[in-house]
């Protein structure tokens, strides 16, 4: 009987330490593709990871040019204005306004078959905050957003 409880109680040891690493969220990997779409809508990160990771594959065959994306993470109540400035910013800056304080975190430009990430301290986004990640490629960022939770 011993035993028995003793292996119970790893059980459930195992399992909490596996709940625990499932909640701890520091990774968030996306994939676009050439319809303009990414395959997630939401996204949770957790602001207590030293460091988040963003990546990106586009599963697409279309090149940069004529079907780029990249993720911008900034304040949902933002996304617009970045989208607007990127034109202007244009391809060589991937898209992304150069030194501009609303975008928190932005990728590189990429093409079909391409894979791209970036990294952020989750200390530069505030739990419960209202943010999204989009692509910031003229004219993507009507269909290519989604909403970036974020958790303790
Ligand atoms: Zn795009």
């Amino acid at each position: 009987m011993k035993i028995v409880s003793a292996s119970l109680l790893a059980l459930g040891l195992l399992a909490a330490a596996g709940m625990a690493q499932a909640a701890n969220n520091c990774t968030v990997s996306l994939k676009g593709d050439d319809a303009m779409k990414f395959d997630l809508k939401t996204a949770t990160v957790s602001a207590s990871c030293a460091t988040i990771t963003i990546e990106l594959a586009h599963t697409g065959k279309m090149p940069a040019a004529a079907m780029g994306h990249n993720v911008v993470i900034a304040a949902a109540k933002d996304m617009d204005g970045i989208a607007r400035d990127a034109i202007k910013a244009g391809v060589t800056n991937h898209y992304v306004p150069k030194g501009d304080a609303r975008v928190i975190a932005s990728t590189t430009l990429i093409g079909g078959g391409q894979k791209t990430r970036i990294t952020l301290p989750g200390k530069k986004l505030t739990a419960g905050g209202d943010y999204n990640f989009f692509c910031s490629f003229p004219g993507h960022s009507t269909l290519m957003k989604g909403k970036l939770v974020v958790t303790k």
